[in-house]
């Protein structure tokens, strides 16, 4: 009997299980040119990561943009800085030979703050070579990983050229949610025009194999208020008629759910697309990552890609401090994150939980949203990237169908209507976002000639939209 989706399985199966490692003949040439600029490639990580570009100060990511067009000019490619609302965008092409497909990557120059400074070994953002490591803020995410697509352009240039169309894409706000990068990419949407969208960022396997993901949840994030009597009162006198703020933001929080942890909102699973036979078989396939404590459940940890989820971040009232204070607190607030499943729409979610609340008397503000993005695993540019990943690292990689976190990805799946591949390029212990983030030179090396690797592998494949 055919399942839906198991012809999907079967060619899946056929990239995991692939024992030779696959030969690019193009790509030998090109891993040596590579292997020559190893200093060069770490010399051009430390001149960014020295740059601390941390959303909070404009004028470092001015400066951070500019030396990723330097860079990329350098390298080959046309570049011109695109103004936004906020940090500028990066935009930088190498023009497709006749016929061949386009590539866009994708990545970010702008990096997490630092803090706390007195956890760094090395200064975070005065880069520092050691244990094989570059050390520094942004080293990995996401700085080394868009010097990949750079380092690998140089590689295909000295090695006799490009022989697909690339253009690059690299923002300042992504660390901040990219506010203004779905503005942009509306704006310059023909600028954009690809066959194919691929994003480094984040860690590869724990076990170390590559990886590709198609696709990511989405994010409402709101604030939850409910108002007292706008100042703290004595509990004494007051507690049992006043209002209870801390009581009703609780009682109405606690509403939410019911026992088995389902969200009771009406409407709030209307839009999930189920996950197909294919995307379950290739998630139940990924070894589970890293320790999550005792009673986790496997199962659950296979389906949470495909449902969305919906947490209390942080709650807060009144007085939680050493010894007592015996008060009716004033206000009450929570802040509370949706990850949003394909194909739930963020406004629409955000809709149904503000008239919940609202029936309850809290008020609802929203902070972030961000749609969720998928790409099917069977689309045409699957197989030549699974094999130019195992070309460039002598392994093939995971295929994972959703990243249980959020990034923009719905720009390239939804405004310019492309696939959208993720292809993370840093090590599981870059401690990215954390004090002594490193990247590793293997991994950085690695990186270089994934992407020079895609570029060979799609050329080859004369895969266009
Ligand atoms: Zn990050």
């Amino acid at each position: 009997m055919e399942r839906p989706g198991s012809k999907l399985v079967v060619a899946a199966a056929a990239v995991l299980s692939s024992k030779p490692m696959l030969e690019l003949p193009a790509a030998r040439a090109v891993f040596d040119a590579i292997a020559t600029r190893d200093e060069a490639i770490v010399a051009a990580l430390i001149e960014l990561v020295d740059i601390p570009s941390v959303a909070a100060a404009p004028a470092r990511l001015e400066e951070a943009a500019a030396a990723v067009g330097r860079q990329a000019a350098a390298a080959g490619f046309a570049v011109e800085l695109w103004p936004t609302a906020g940090a500028p965008v990066v935009f930088a092409e190498i023009p497709a030979p006749d016929g061949a497909p386009v590539l866009l990557f994708y990545g970010h120059y702008d990096v997490q703050p630092a803090e706390p400074l007195e956890a760094w070994r090395s200064p975070p953002f005065n880069a520092t070579v050691r244990d094989g490591a570059v050390y520094g803020r942004g080293a990995g995410d996401n700085k080394g990983q868009l010097l990949a697509h750079i380092e690998a352009m140089r590689a295909l240039r000295a090695a006799g050229g490009c022989p697909v169309g690339v253009k690059l894409l690299v923002e300042g706000e992504e660390e901040v949610g990219s506010p203004n990068l779905a503005a942009i990419v509306r704006e310059k949407a023909g600028r954009l025009r690809c066959d194919v969208a691929i994003t480094a960022d984040g860690p590869f396997h724990a076990d170390g194999r590559p990886m590709i993901v198609f696709g990511v949840r989405g994010l409402v994030y709101l604030e939850a208020v409910a108002e007292g009597a706008g100042r703290d009162l004595h509990s004494g006198s007051h507690g049992g008629w006043a209002p209870a703020p801390a009581r009703t933001l609780i009682q109405a929080l606690a509403d939410l759910w019911d026992e088995t942890g389902a969200v009771t909102v009406p409407g709030f699973y209307d839009d999930v697309r189920p996950a197909t036979a294919a995307e379950l078989e290739l998630a139940r396939r990924l070894p589970a990552p890293g320790p999550a404590g005792r009673g986790a459940n496997r199962d659950a940890w296979v389906t949470l890609m495909f449902q969305p989820n919906l947490n209390i971040s942080g709650i807060a009232a009144g007085y939680a401090g050493a010894g007592m204070q015996t008060i009716v607190p004033a206000r009450a607030t929570a802040k509370l994150d949706v990850r949003l499943a394909a194909d739930q729409d963020p406004d629409r979610i955000y809709g149904l939980l503000r008239r919940r609340l609202a029936a309850d008397g809290i008020e609802v503000r929203r902070i972030a949203a961000v749609p969720p993005s998928s790409t099917p695993v069977d689309n045409p540019f699957t197989a030549p990237v699974a094999r130019a990943l195992e070309a460039a690292t002598g392994e093939p990689p995971w295929l994972q169908p959703r990243l249980g976190g959020t990034t923009p990805d719905f720009v390239f799946t939804r405004i310019l209507a492309v696939p959208s591949l993720i292809v993370p390029y840093g090590p599981p212990d870059m401690h990215h976002h954390a004090p002594n983030e490193r990247l590793a030179l293997t991994a950085l090396r690695r990186g270089v000639r994934s992407s020079a690797a895609i570029c060979l592998a799609l050329a080859e494949s004369g895969t266009a939209r």
